[in-house]
């Protein structure tokens, strides 16, 4: 049976995004409402993925298929394509299943050579606009398709300009463009070897085949790592007729959103420009008008395309990303997408869309990406430091946000001092997808020209970055600028405000964003859905605190050796651990036991009797023994020993690999003296607390890095009788449970026998990462840049959980578990945690709670939500 590979728009539904990518689904579904569209057809994303895996040969039946399409969009247009008389102009646009705006590759004008030329000025009574389309086509085609890049034509369209002495493009003349169509013409030959193609449909294989390959392009390649688009889905291409926006007085382009994409006010917002193509506005060429004001310029078009806007909202049933193009006074509507928007745009709109009766609460949870609530926990500018600072400048709030850094003026600057450590403010011209990495290692970015939907605007609100942008007023130098009289040079710090558009000249201090009510509202709608609990990785009271006002409901992970970072107390701590003898060693004990209780007490305090599970210490060694010369002699002077008895004891504490060395319950079995001591510190603080305070604390304690039942038990007996002398002691007893991280691989194929005397387990899947990749997690990152650039891996496993090997090892864990304790305690506290998509599998794994880090606590209840939903976190 033949596949189809080409939906004419009238042919698909809003459904097929994975066949038709999101624009085609969209041009398709706009077709049937009956919008103003013009039209055209859809190539699937299997053609693109059928072109990328055999050879990038365009096959015949992908061909045939083209042709077809195009004969039926000459009868639907009346025209013909590369006709002399009334061609057929088309547009070449990519479009994937997830949008991925300005990354890969379009064509416009497509159809013209020597002949359709002069047919298009014939049918338009206008040569000059149709010498215009031919140059920009060659340019455009030269550049995308044969990778002759675009720079070379600009630069003589520039010396051309300044001959005749013209300022703008305007200016120039029919007869003037017909020369530049030459010129242009010869630089193709003179570069590619052939003289530029005049087969209509060549020019359009060449250019479908052009948009496939561009999936694979660098770029590309980044925007879909950072958001997680798998390479496989391949890229839809839309081949649409042409409207001009730029034929004179009457026509225009605009974006326009129908709700505002940073704050989420219901009102319609965009920009537009009057003779202009659309590349235009994207590309921030000009600075445009705002929408309202085309109901001056042309008041129906105004109303019509309102009428639209609303229509499509209802219909999609939420904010939309418009394009429209005027001809001639004749309104089209070019595309509609779900607008990307700010996490506080998201929020407001979500309930809002709850308020007016559009949508179930149900779908308002599904409509916030978990990811972004990142953003709304970014820290704005310290409201006192921001009222005594003078701005000197101010343009467009692009992407709201505070930032404070250091400026560069290319993304590569602006990366390397990122990865030197430096806060880093981008100050660009424009942007463009090449600036990417830039604009990603960057606090904050300022553009001199752009508006709110220029790319640059675009990326930095979908990366949650801050942006100001279109500041004209800016003067660029070489690697500095003059706005208001100052001369702002390399590595001198600026802030912006993104959400005003305000531009400083000094350092001002920032503070933790406040969450709106819209967050609270949206976050109860998630609880209500949601089965997996979220506790939170808190190793001080501070960190609990936090993480409880985000909503955590009991602790997952207290790393005990994390208590110990502090300055007062970390040579206590190395004294303990290099300690020679037993009386040494207890003698240190003694001396951090009081730090340990205070801190399980004010923990517990904080916590309000929801559940704390502690760990037993885990510190691989290579972390903990003092590193500088100042380090030993501190020790030294605790300890009583030279400095060169320290070192000689660090050497032969060596380990050649620590994360697999003398750590967790290997240190207990050789140290019970150090397990005493903590589960001292455990059960005295929760009796305490509960006899001070009445909060019913009932202590988890925590057994890191078991591989073997008969490890688990000696170190759960060292617990056990160390719990019947604090009894004894302290005349009294309170409940504790005692379980282990399944962190080994060993562990969770022996789960069912661990079971049997563990009553809970907590998956350390940073651990159960490394050991069943064998990947060392403090090498990994070196090693993994290769392997993510070669396609090996898709994403980074340590952040993202391995569903089909470290997975399988859960759910082999869970299953064995169950079977020998069915109401065994279930929960992951390694990094994944925090994760969405590793949420995902972890509500399907059945596990009764994640754990993570306090500032992802309200992403993780959303993740639950969405799990609990049946949202699907594609890879
Ligand atoms: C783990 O291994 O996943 C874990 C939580 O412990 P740590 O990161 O402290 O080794
Ligand atoms: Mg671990």
């Amino acid at each position: 049976m033949s596949v189809k590979y080409v939906y004419m728009f009238s042919e698909g539904t809003g459904k097929m995004k994975e066949l038709l990518g999101g624009k085609g689904a969209n041009l398709a579904e706009m077709t049937s409402l009956g919008l103003p569209i013009p039209e055209g057809f859809t190539v699937t994303t299997e053609a693109c993925t059928l072109y990328n895996t055999s050879g990038k040969v365009m096959s015949d039946e992908v061909k045939a298929q083209v042709d077809k399409a195009i004969e039926e969009l000459e009868k639907i247009s009346q025209k013909k394509f590369g006709d002399t008389k009334n061609p057929l102009l088309v547009s070449v646009r990519s479009g994937s299943r997830a949008s991925m705006p300005g990354m890969m590759d379009t064509v416009l004008n497509l159809g013209l050579n020597d002949e359709a030329v002069e047919g298009l000025a014939a049918a338009t009574n206008n040569p000059r606009f149709a010498y215009d389309s031919y140059r920009r086509f060659i340019m455009m085609f030269s550049d995308v398709v044969i990778g002759v890049s675009k720079h070379y034509f600009e630069v003589v369209l520039d010396e051309f300009k300044t001959s005749k002495g013209y300022k703008d493009d305007l200016e120039m003349s029919t007869e003037d463009l017909k020369e530049l169509v030459a010129t242009f013409k010869k630089i193709y030959k003179d570069k590619h070897g052939d003289d530029f193609p005049s087969d209509v449909k060549g020019q359009l294989y060449e250019s479908i085949a052009a948009v496939f390959r561009s999936w694979d392009n660098p770029r590309a390649d980044y925007y879909r790592r950072m958001n997680d688009i798998p390479y496989d889905w391949g890229t839809a291409v839309n081949v649409q007729s042409m409207v001009f926006g730029n034929m004179g007085e009457t026509s225009g382009t605009g974006v326009i959103f129908s709700r505002n994409p940073a704050t989420g006010e219901n009102k319609i917002y965009g920009e537009y420009m009057i003779n202009a193509q659309g590349e235009d506005v994207v590309a921030g060429v000009r600075t445009p008008k705002p929408f309202e004001e085309l109901e001056k310029d042309m008041p129906e078009v105004y109303r019509e395309f309102l009428g639209y806007s609303d229509k499509l909202e209802k219909h999609y049933k939420d904010m939309q990303d418009m394009e429209m193009t005027i001809e001639n006074g004749k309104l089209y509507i070019l595309q509609t997408r779900s607008g990307k928007r700010t996490a506080a745009a998201a929020l407001r709109i979500a309930v809002e869309l709850v308020d007016e009766g559009l949508i179930t609460t149900k779908e308002a949870v599904l409509k916030v990406d978990p990811k972004q609530l990142d953003q709304l926990l970014h820290p704005t500018f310290d409201p006192k430091a921001i009222a005594l600072a003078k701005p000197i400048g101010k343009a467009l709030p692009a992407s709201p946000g505070a930032a404070c850094g250091q400026v560069y003026f290319t993304s590569k600057d602006a990366k390397d001092a990122h990865d030197r450590g430096e806060k880093v403010i981008l100050v660009r011209n424009e942007t463009s997808p090449e600036d990417i990495e830039g604009m990603a290692a960057s606090q904050g970015i300022l553009t001199v020209k752009g508006g709110m939907t220029s790319h640059a605007a675009v990326v930095a609100r979908a990366m949650g970055t801050c942006c100001v942008s279109g500041c004209e007023e800016i003067k660029m130098g070489t690697k500095s600028f003059e706005l208001a009289g100052c001369t702002i040079k390399e590595g001198d710090f600026i802030s912006l405000d993104g959400s005003t558009g305000l531009i400083y000249n000094e350092v001002i201090g920032t503070v933790e964003s406040e969450i709106s009510g819209d967050f609270e509202k949206l976050m109860k709608w998630a609880d209500e859905h949601r089965k997996l609990k979220v506790r939170t990785n808190a190793d001080t009271p501070e960190d609990a605190r936090k993480a409880l006002e985000f909503g955590a409901e009991g602790i997952g992970l207290t790393r005990t050796e994390h208590m110990f970072f502090e300055p007062d107390r970390i040579p206590k701590f190395r004294a303990m651990i290099m300690s020679d003898t037993l009386e040494e060693r207890e003698a240190a004990l003694e001396s951090i036991m009081p730090f340990q209780k205070k801190d399980f007490v004010e923990i517990y305090e904080a916590m309000e009797g929801r559940p704390v599970t502690i760990r037993l210490l885990d510190p691989p060694l290579h972390e903990f023994v003092p590193h500088s010369e100042e380090d030993y002699k501190v020790v030294a002077g605790i300890t009583g020993k030279t400095v060169e008895e320290l070192k000689a004891k660090a050497a032969a504490m060596h380990e050649i690999n620590p994360m697999m060395g003398h750590r967790g319950c290997r240190l207990s079995v050789t140290f019970p003296e150090i397990t005493k001591m903590q589960v001292r510190a455990i059960l005295e603080a929760a009796i305490e607390v509960k006899k001070n305070k009445g909060f019913n604390v009932v202590p988890e304690i925590m057994i890191p890095l078991v591989g073997e039942i008969k490890e688990y038990r000696f170190v759960k007996n060292i617990v056990d009788e160390t719990a019947k002398e604090v009894f004894e002691k302290m005349g009294t007893t309170i409940e504790y449970m005692v379980g282990t991280m399944i962190e080994i691989p060993r562990a969770a194929l022996t789960a069912d026998a661990i079971a049997k005397e563990a009553e809970f387990f907590s998956f350390g899947t940073n651990d159960l990462t490394q050991l069943t990749y064998g990947l060392s997690r403090d090498d990994a990152g070196k090693i993994l840049n290769d392997y993510i650039d070669n396609n090996i891996y898709e994403v980074d496993p340590t952040a993202r959980l391995d569903r089909t090997g470290v997975g399988e090892l859960i759910d082999i864990a869970c299953k064995r578990g169950k079977s020998t304790r069915p109401d065994i305690k279930l929960g992951i506290c390694g990094e994944h945690g925090g994760d969405p998509y590793s949420i995902e599998f972890c509500h399907h794994v059945g596990l009764d709670y994640v754990s993570c880090s306090p500032f992802r606590v309200p992403i993780a209840r959303l993740a639950a939500a969405h799990a609990a939903l049946g949202a699907v976190n594609e890879r």
